[in-house]
């Protein structure tokens, strides 16, 4: 297998989990009775660009076919942190009513309808039909495609190339980076902007967070890889900022090689950090196997000495990362009994892979488990506090990652 972004012989193992389900692959009762398909689930680093991928396997479209879909809108504090940015950029880049916005990965509308409210021209590039839908209920123009180098080249040619080119959460999930890069750059006007947030790998290696590792995930992204990309694009990282969603992520900003804005001490203090925290040494991506298989036995002895002795664990929040723990795991029903989810949509299926049934949160006050454990560990504080009365009763909590804990 080749890097996908430097075409490298790819020699480094950085994590095996084993064989999954598609993470967001919920299943109905019905499901429950016919075979279910898993595809391996590892990662791979190149030792030239630095760039963490999966390893490539067959039928990858097929993820992407699944009836789930994500509705950003559904996160209030995304809602809240969406709203921030465009405050703040629109005053950063001076947009104006002469401007035009594009964002990639438009989902439901739950950021350009900042730029509609402000009379700021927009455009939405979408595939997925049900969100695409909801962005254009909000009057958000949106091109249900794929984005990529010759969709970024058609835009171009019709006279809609962008001052703002945005990608929340889209980055690391396309399949072809460098292509994607190449429509980012054919479809920037000149003196244009370019931002991209993604999970930062120095935080998902720091923090152990192994288990935001999915297919759906191509690629887990530093600096020095992205600015590699970038470069390699006619493209430059001249701005960048740490931000706390998903654990650690990082919002860079893009221009032309040859725009005349200088380039941030942020960007070279945070290369240096990288480097210091040691992304670019092979020993640093060869030690984290050991540390995901120590999370993993600590959860499942956990599950087992609660189950010797008569206790009932239940989990709260049926998200992809609680799929990729429990499938690593191998953890079923007789260990985990259910999982409570707000989302009406994952409400009565069961989770891909291990089975457990997904339920209304209702359920959890009344059947008072002794543990919840509690998957999403980036929503714990405010999950915590919406079980408070559980807590009182005596149940304790849960969280596997970056060590399990029960308090
Ligand atoms: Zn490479």
């Amino acid at each position: 297998m080749k890097c996908r972004h430097c075409g490298s012989a790819l020699r480094c193992n950085f994590l095996d989990l084993g064989f999954a389900p598609p993470s967001n692959a919920y299943l109905t009762a019905a499901d429950l009775s016919k075979p279910e398909v898993y595809f391996p689930l590892r990662l791979k680093v190149c030792e030239e660009c630095w760039l963490v991928q999966t390893e490539d396997y067959t039928s990858a479209e097929s993820l992407f076919s699944a009836e789930y879909a994500y509705f950003s809108s559904a996160s209030r504090s995304w809602l809240a942190h969406a709203a921030r940015y465009v405050e703040t950029i629109t005053t950063r880049l001076g947009l104006g009513q002469e401007s035009m916005v594009i964002e990639v990965a438009s989902n439901d509308g739950y950021l350009l309808k900042n730029f509609v409210a402000s009379n700021i021209p927009c455009l939405g590039v979408e595939p997925t039909a049900s969100t695409a839908e909801a962005a254009e209920a909000l009057g958000i123009p949106v091109l249900r495609e794929f984005f990529g180098e010759a969709l970024g080249k058609t835009l171009a040619d019709e006279g809609r190339s962008a001052d703002l080119i945005l990608g929340n959460n889209v980055y690391a999930h396309v399949p072809d980076i460098n292509d994607f890069t190449r429509g980012l750059k054919a479809a920037l006007k000149p003196g244009g902007t370019i931002t991209l947030e993604f999970p930062h790998l120095m935080r998902l290696i720091e923090q152990n967070q192994f288990d935001t590792v999915y297919h759906e995930h191509f690629s887990y992204l530093s600096l020095f890889t992205v600015g590699k990309i970038f470069e390699n694009a006619g493209l430059r990282v001249f701005d960048v900022e740490e931000l706390p969603t998903h654990g650690g992520s990082l919002r860079v900003y893009g221009c032309h090689t040859d725009d005349p804005r200088q380039t941030t001490n942020a960007v070279g203090l945070l290369l240096s950090e990288e480097e210091y925290q040691g992304l670019r040494t092979a020993a640093t991506y060869a030690e984290f196997q050991v540390k995901a298989e120590q999370v993993k036995n600590d959860v499942l002895a956990f599950l087992l000495q609660a189950k010797r002795e008569g206790k009932t664990v239940a989990a709260y929040g049926a998200a992809a990362k609680g799929n990729t723990l429990l499938n690593f795991a191998g953890v079923k029903p007789d260990l985990l009994s259910f999982v409570c989810d707000a989302a009406a949509a994952k409400q009565d299926k069961f989770m891909p892979g291990s089975h457990i049934p997904i339920l209304h949160p209702d359920v959890i006050f009344e059947r008072r488990p002794d543990y919840v454990m509690i998957l999403p560990w980036n929503i714990a504080a405010e999950v915590r506090q919406q079980l408070a009365s559980l807590a009182e009763q005596g149940t304790k909590f849960a969280t596997a990652v970056p060590e399990l804990k029960v308090a």
